[in-house]
């Protein structure tokens, strides 16, 4: 058994004195956020709950789960009270796409996957080796004896393909595996998924890749660096396809020799997102805490604020002294 049931059973607890019971998840949602929240709320309303997600800015891209058209996308579509908030893979309360106070829930049921995370739930299912929180999900919606069907099973698996990267990264446990075998065998179309999240690209999103290629840079052979201003990312970006940089980070790292990727977005005049990838040795989580973040060893985020030359040279000097 991989969660403890002692947990599972306070949080079922929690869940059948609940009246309101609320989803959420990080900001600027990927598809373990997407996957997770779908997947628990489906869950969630087939035993019976009543149950809200919110997702702000959802990607299109992901609009073939199961009610992505009941997301809701803003406070003004929430009821006015919730006893119990369910957070999904945010590693601190910051991450957290909720205009809320935390005060206002009775209780904070929080599952989560970063080696970073700093606890602010009143039960926490936390399990760092795992590569996505769609993973823990699925662990636990075993142990509430919930008929797992194929509608909650495409989220779950959507969740583990994309934090993976297709099965591709250090993240994969053989557990992860079990999990796919029990999906696949559910009769799930894994390649209809894989084919939408990894293998279709909008114009919009093709020509902001080529723009960001041009611009990557190498830096002493084993840092790529690409920086991409509001103003060109706002060139392309929609509403359908709000994660429009996603995956761009990953371009520098493969490229031969590179150990660390560093993707700098403008968000307003004077406050950038950072994004680091890394391949072999070096822990990105901890240089992303640098800058008010977090993550896991080979992927990680965080932001900053000031003027893009002084934290272009600040981030280069960090990673500098970890290479
Ligand atoms: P990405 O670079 O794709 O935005 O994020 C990579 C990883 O870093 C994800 O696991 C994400 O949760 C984490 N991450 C990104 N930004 C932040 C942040 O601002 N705070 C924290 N704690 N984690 C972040
Ligand atoms: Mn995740």
């Amino acid at each position: 058994m991989y969660i403890n049931m002692d947990e599972s059973n306070k949080i079922k607890e929690v869940l059948d004195k609940s009246k309101n019971i609320l989803i959420a998840v990080h900001k600027d949602p990927d598809g373990d956020a997407i996957g997770s929240g779908l997947g628990l709320y489906n869950a969630l309303i087939k035993l019976g709950y009543n149950v809200d997600c919110i997702i702000k800015n959802p990607s299109k891209c992901f609009d073939f789960l199961k009610n992505f058209n009941k997301i809701k996308l803003d406070e003004n579509e929430l009821k006015e009270k919730y006893d119990t908030l369910i957070v999904l893979d945010c590693a601190d309360k910051e991450r957290i796409a909720l205009n809320r106070e935390l005060d206002d829930f009775t209780n904070i049921i929080v599952i989560d996957h970063h080696i970073t995370h700093v606890e602010f739930g009143s039960i926490t299912l936390l399990e760092e080796i795992s590569p996505a929180t769609c993973q823990i999900v699925y662990d636990f919606l075993k142990t509430i004896n919930v008929d797992i069907d194929k509608e909650i099973a495409e989220c779950i698996y959507t969740g583990i393909l994309t934090d993976t990267g297709g099965f591709k990264y250090s993240n994969v446990t053989s557990h992860t595996f079990e999990i796919a075998k029990e999906i696949r065998e559910m009769d799930v179309d894994i390649s209809d998924i894989t084919r939408r999240v990894f293998e279709t690209m909008s114009f919009n999103k093709f020509s902001l890749l080529k723009l960001g290629l041009n611009n990557l840079e190498i830096i002493d052979e084993k840092i790529a660096y690409l920086y991409l201003s509001k103003e060109q990312i706002d060139k392309y970006i929609s509403e359908d396809e709000p994660d429009i940089h996603e995956g761009l980070v990953n371009y520098g790292r493969s490229i031969e020799g590179v150990e660390v990727s560093i993707f700098i977005r403008q968000i307003d005049e004077n406050i950038f997102k950072i994004s680091l990838r890394s391949n072999a040795y070096v822990d990105v989580s901890k240089i992303a805490v640098e800058f008010s973040g977090g993550g896991h060893i080979r992927a990680a985020g965080g932001r900053a604020e000031g003027n893009i030359e002084d934290i272009k040279e600040k981030v280069l000097n960090i990673v500098k002294e970890r290479i």
